[in-house]
């Protein structure tokens, strides 16, 4: 089987930073450059968001992160109720995971896990994890009716906003959303 393009989503970099395409075998080598070169915007942004989250992945010694959880712990479940009172839902339960790239998750069974690494994002980002996965216990998938349930500034918030070249804010400046 041959393909004369290569998909969208078989581009990724390394962890040192190479591009690695994924491409049937014996695809000829010229493609596979004139892919990455049609990509390079894309390249360039992946790298420096890579060299971003590595920076903050380094910067995250035990101490910190035993601050981060801890706050994880502190702040994530008053904004869980605070939203969920709203929202008029009721998770099972609530978990601070150490999940690298999965900010929260929803059980079948409504129980809700959030990272610690969320601390490092600004507030609104927190918020907005919150109040998706507070939605996924009335509607499990990412169809229109769940986009329904999220709150006009939710639904504005395509994804979190800055969440992967976000640097940790000041605690001070968290506030209460109306
Ligand atoms: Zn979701």
């Amino acid at each position: 089987m041959r393909f004369r393009h290569i998909g969208f989503g078989s581009r990724q970099l390394t962890p040192d930073g190479v591009p690695l395409v994924k491409a049937p075998l014996g695809f000829p080598q010229a493609e596979v450059e004139r892919f990455l070169a049609r990509h390079e915007t894309w390249l360039h942004a992946a790298r420096r968001r890579q060299a971003a989250q590595n920076a903050l992945e380094a910067a995250l010694t035990e101490p910190r992160v035993a601050a981060l959880k801890a706050r994880a712990k502190a702040e994530i479940p008053p904004r869980v109720a605070y939203f969920a009172e709203r929202m008029g839902v009721q998770p099972k339960s609530v978990r601070i995971t150490s999940a690298k790239t999965r900010f929260g998750s929803c059980s079948g069974e409504n129980g809700l896990c959030f990272s610690w690494r969320l601390m490092l994002y600004p507030p609104e980002a927190v918020d907005y994890v919150v109040v998706h996965e507070l939605a996924h216990i009335l509607e499990k998938n990412h169809a229109p009716a769940f986009y329904r349930l999220l709150p006009s500034y939710c639904r504005r918030t395509a994804r979190l906003p800055g969440a992967r070249t976000a640097v940790e804010r000041n605690p001070s400046k968290r506030r209460t959303p109306q």
